[in-house]
Order: C-alpha cells, then structure tokens, then sequence
C-alpha cells in the first residue's frame, strides 16, 4: 500500500506557531522533504524530532518529486515543509502534489501560517475577496505587464517582495496603479512586528529603509474599467469623443446617444452641436 503525502505548515517567525497536530505527524513520518535542511533541522531540533531529511528546492522540485513519489509508492509517509509557511504558497509543492494526485497518492493538508494570510486580516482592506499574486518577476515589463492587468481590479491585491526589491516594487505600484492606499506588514509573528498604513507616496517620501520581510497589500481599484474609460472620454473634446465611437462601428443616431450618456446632458444638446 502506498504511503502518504503530507503538506505541513510551519512557523513564519514565531516557533510557537506550529501546531500539535505538525508535530506529532513531523515525529511519525519516515522522512521529511524541506525546502532548506539546514533551517528545517533547527526547527526540528527545537521540537526534539529526530528524522531523516531530504531538500526539495524549486530548482529540483520535477526531479525530486519523481524519486519522492517512487518512495511514496514503497509505502514511506513523506512530509513536505518549505523554510516558512504553508508548502506550495510561493514555496515548492505544487509538483509533488501534481504526481501524488496522477500515482493516486493520498495527500493530507496539515494547516497553519501563511504570511499573505495573516497580513491581510489586519491589513484593514477588504478581506471579502482578494487576488494574491505572490512575488512579481524581476523583470521589469514583465512586473508592469502583470499589475496592469490588476489596474480595474476592485479587490484587494496582495504581493510578496524581498526587502531589497520593496522600493523599487513600491515604486513600480505607485506608477501603474496610482497612489493607492497600502498596507506593509512587516515581520509577522517576530519582536518587530509593525503594520505600515498609508498611501503610497507618503511611504516612500519617508524613505524607509526596509528590513525584514513584508507583505504587501494594496486596496482594490475604485474605478472599473468602463468607468475609467468615460472619464478620460469626457475630457477629450466633443469631435474626439465622437470619433472614438465611430471608429468602433456606431451611427450617427448611437453615438449621439451614447455621447449624452457619457456626459449626462441631453441628446438634443449633442445633435445640435454637430449640425
Ligand atoms: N510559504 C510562505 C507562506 O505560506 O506565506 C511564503 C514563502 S515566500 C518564499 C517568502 C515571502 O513570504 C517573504 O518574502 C515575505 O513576502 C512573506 N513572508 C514570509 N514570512 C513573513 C513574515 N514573518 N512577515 C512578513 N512577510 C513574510
């Protein structure tokens, strides 16, 4: 009969973040896969678990999980743990639980900390819905094309970033969503602990110099798209404004009207000004 699979959270700062239940499966595993084995085993040394280890990093993540799952297959319980937090949330994961799933594995999820989590139930925002995009790349057009796409969102955004790369991230967000509102919650569970709330500029006008790690979460956009869309309409002039909707196909008549809607004024008022 094949073993287990177990994704195990871990502390993300605190050590007395982990659960009874993580302990006791970390003590009746036969072998522990972590992201870092060194940082596993000062975590494991604490709870006196003494266990063999395995690393399982990104870049060997595909071959790891064909030779984990080859052991699964013999019978062995296999914990995954990544050096903070929940495994698979911007953390190795994903590809196990991918062949686990196609070698009908049993995959056991053991819950607790995930940072973006925490961050975001004291951020303030709207927890009602969120989108939460992890680390942006560190290629620029390719960090600018992927909070582009969040411009409209209405939900609250929430990213990872490494304290290095926070200003200029910040800088990025402050250029293509606006000077929103933002919280930084910074060293989560640790002694400095600290929710940073304000608007972006004022952030970076205090020129801070980041330490430790940080989440960010970013309000929802007010204005959807459409929304945006009249207001840069309703600024151009009226033949510009007509142009726009007679290059997408309309009449004469519909883009009369739809020039009124815009503007709030009467139809009449439009035709009589382009007569
Ligand atoms: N798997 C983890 C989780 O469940 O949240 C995330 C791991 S990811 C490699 C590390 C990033 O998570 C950091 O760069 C930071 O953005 C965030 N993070 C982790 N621990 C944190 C903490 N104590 N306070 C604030 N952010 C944290």
């Amino acid at each position: 009969m094949s073993g287990k699979l177990y994704l195990i959270a871990t502390p993300i700062g605190n050590l007395e973040d982990i659960t009874y239940r993580a302990i006791k499966i970390l003590k009746e595993v036969d072998l522990i896969a972590a992201e870092d084995t060194r940082h596993t085993l000062g975590l494991l040394n604490h709870f006196e678990i003494n266990k063999p280890l395995i690393s399982y990093y990104k870049q060997t993540e595909k071959k790891r999980s064909l030779e984990l799952i080859s052991k699964l297959l013999d019978g062995k319980n296999i914990a995954i743990v990544s050096d903070a937090g929940t495994p698979g949330i911007s953390d190795p994961g994903e590809e196990i639980v991918k062949c686990a799933i196609e070698n009908n594995i049993e995959i056991i999820p053991i819950p607790g900390c995930v940072a973006f989590v925490n961050a975001l139930i004291c951020s303030g925002m709207s927890t009602k819905e969120f989108s939460f995009i992890g680390f942006l790349s560190v290629n620029n057009k390719e960090k600018k094309d992927k909070l582009s796409e969040y411009k409209f969102d209405t939900k609250t955004l929430i990213i990872y970033e490494a304290p290095h790369k926070l200003i200029a991230t910040l800088n990025t967000i402050y250029e293509i969503l606006g000077n929103r509102r933002i919280v930084l919650a910074r060293e989560l569970t640790k002694i400095h602990e600290e929710f940073i709330r304000d608007n972006i500029k004022n952030i970076l006008d205090k020129n801070i110099e980041p330490k430790g790690e940080y989440v960010i979460i970013i309000e929802g956009s007010s204005q959807n798209e459409k929304e945006y869309e009249i207001k840069i309409l309703n600024e151009k002039t009226l033949e510009e404004h007509y142009k726009f909707y007679q290059e997408k196909g309309f009449n004469k008549k519909e883009i009369i009207k739809k020039i009124a809607k815009d503007r709030n004024i009467e139809k009449n008022e439009i035709y009589q000004y382009f007569i």
